[in-house]
């Protein structure tokens, strides 16, 4: 059932400004005392050293778990997250585009881009305009450090210091089309909450996602058209509002998109492009309403990252702002993500025919949404449960 809407429903009240991707703690948890990245951005940001310093000490015991006394699980994270990180390099996500571009008109291309999306492996496809509010302003992620051990040459084919690169540099993109893609989680390993295995089950799917973003922008590429995948490690915009604004579902309380049938539950790649392609509407699933009468994400949140308050205004957005510091701290406690948001929201259920239509009755009905969470507490609990590992031996 369509709900598609001419205007997302997110709020803009104040002008839009681009966000530094060297502000996320995902960049901030990576610096080195004393490193040129490290020295440049405090100089900026000296209120940040004291958080930052704690970030970078917690985060190490997320990145050596084999070292932990666990070592049989403790590897999973390595063999899911370690080779993932090749399929982010600039020479992969990029490229030149063929000569001899072949001409195609955008209702046949956009067919031939989402049926290849969905053989491939995307559980949803679509496709929005590219606003270029949500393109970054400038690198900041950790592979791109001067002194990083993942830098080059460990990406072939890109010399160092290669523009547009390195930590700092602005990013430009004149991508007016971005191809968005979900990819949905196991339920039963997330659900085992911050454990090796939905370790592994998170690096399974941003593997996957992330293959298949690059297969598919280099199959654009040899079409003649520009086109860059978005993907781990790698990313010149901002995955959440670009899937809302392709109409793949709404931003949730919790921060992450809420698709009508994977919930919370799963993870996004997507594809900028020149290509010629039909744009689909945003959508309108009722989620702004229905996050202000659940909570339940915000409630279970062992770090107390998510707010319980009204949405603010965050870059020109109404959103509800997340604590990532908290949320990343809690993530060097656990010595694993932890993803507890993305399984307790009551829309990350299997997607069965009876789960199915009490979501559409929650988009059709909005005086349905409070029972419909009080139900949810009822059959799956308030608080978050953790599910046993799997029998692997
Ligand atoms: S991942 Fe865990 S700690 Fe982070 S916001 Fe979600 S529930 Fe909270
Ligand atoms: S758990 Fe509830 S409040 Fe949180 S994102 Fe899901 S629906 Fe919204």
């Amino acid at each position: 059932m369509s709900h598609e809407v001419d205007q997302p429903t997110y709020q803009v009240p104040g002008p839009l400004s681009r966000f530094d991707e060297r502000d996320s703690v995902f960049a901030r948890e990576r610096l080195v005392p004393g490193s040129p990245e490290e020295i440049a951005y405090h100089t900026i940001h000296p209120e940040l050293v004291a958080m930052d310093a704690r970030l970078a000490r917690f985060i190490h015991t997320v990145d050596a778990p084999a070292q932990s006394t666990d070592q049989l699980n403790g590897a999973l994270y390595q063999g899911s997250f370690g080779p993932v990180a090749a399929l982010g390099q600039p020479d992969i996500v990029d490229g030149q585009a063929a000569d001899g571009r072949l001409e195609i008109s955008p209702a046949a291309a956009t067919l031939r881009i989402k049926s290849l999306a969905r053989h491939l492996g995307a559980d949803d496809v679509r496709i929005g305009p590219l606003n270029p509010a949500w393109i970054y302003s400038h690198r900041g992620s950790p592979p791109f450090f001067d002194h990083y051990p993942a830098n080059p040459p460990h990406f072939s084919g890109v010399e160092p210091g290669t523009g547009g690169l390195r930590w700092g540099d602005p990013i430009s993109l004149s991508h007016k089309t971005a191809i968005s893609m979900a990819f949905a989680q196991d339920r039963a390993l997330l659900r085992t909450g911050g454990t090796p295995y939905s370790d592994l089950e998170i690096g399974r799917v941003y593997a996957n996602s992330a293959l298949v973003a690059t297969q598919l922008a280099a199959y654009i590429r040899a079409l003649g058209w520009s086109a860059r995948a978005q993907n781990l490690r790698h990313y010149d915009v901002l995955l959440v509002p670009v899937a809302v604004d392709a109409g793949l579902g709404e931003l949730g309380r919790c921060g992450y998109l809420i698709h009508p049938r994977l919930g919370a539950n799963l993870r996004l790649v997507c594809i900028t492009t020149d290509m010629p392609l039909d744009t689909d509407l945003p959508v309108d699933l009722g989620i702004q309403d229905f996050c202000a009468k659940c909570l339940k994400c915000a409630t279970t949140c062992p770090s107390r990252a998510i707010s319980e308050g009204e949405p603010v205004e965050v870059r020109g957005v109404l959103k509800w702002k997340l604590d990532e510091a908290k949320c990343l701290l809690y993530w060097g406690h656990l010595g694993s993500a932890c993803a507890i948001c993305q399984t307790v929201c009551p829309w990350s259920k299997p997607p069965t025919l009876f789960h199915r239509m009490v979501a559409e009755v929650a988009v059709r009905v909005p005086r349905a949404r409070r029972m419909i969470v009080k139900a949810d507490d009822l059959f799956y609990g308030r608080k978050f449960s953790p599910a046993p590992p799997p029998h692997w031996g």
